[in-house]
């Protein structure tokens, strides 16, 4: 069922919410940004993330291709976000960092299947032989 949670970054300039359904799954990967970050991440369409405030306040980082933006906060530093606009994933979306919610018990956070993408192989589709240290 998707509930509506709230999120912010470390020093909280950068609020938002964002309506999730945790059955649907959540996901890691080990691409070069998310090995790095350890993100662990919900995705979803555009017009189920509000961003409060702060707008000002995020940093937008891209890379390689270019397909993602990586927001993150130009004060505390955290990526509280990631959008993109992909047709296998229903036009423009975004990944919430679920590390930045506030107010997501763990039995919720952990309701659905856990996801992994092979991203460092550039293998989305499926899931790296190793996933333990993501
Ligand atoms: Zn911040």
């Amino acid at each position: 069922m998707k509930k509506t949670y709230h999120g912010s970054c470390h020093c909280a300039a950068v609020r938002f919410e964002a309506d999730i359904d945790f059955a649907v799954g959540t996901s890691k990967c080990n691409c070069s940004i998310c090995a790095k970050t350890r993100l662990w991440k919900a995705i979803v369409k555009a017009d189920a993330l509000r961003l409060l405030q702060g707008a000002e306040m995020l940093t937008d980082y891209q890379f390689g291709s270019n397909t993602i933006h990586h927001l993150f906060c130009r004060r505390c530093g955290i990526k509280v976000l990631g959008r993109g606009h992909l047709e296998q994933l229903g036009g423009t979306f975004y990944a919430v960092n679920l590390a930045c919610l506030d107010d997501a018990p763990a039995d919720e956070l952990l309701q659905g299947p856990l996801g992994y993408e092979d991203g460092r192989d550039n293998n989305w589709g499926a899931a790296p032989a190793e996933t333990r240290h993501l």
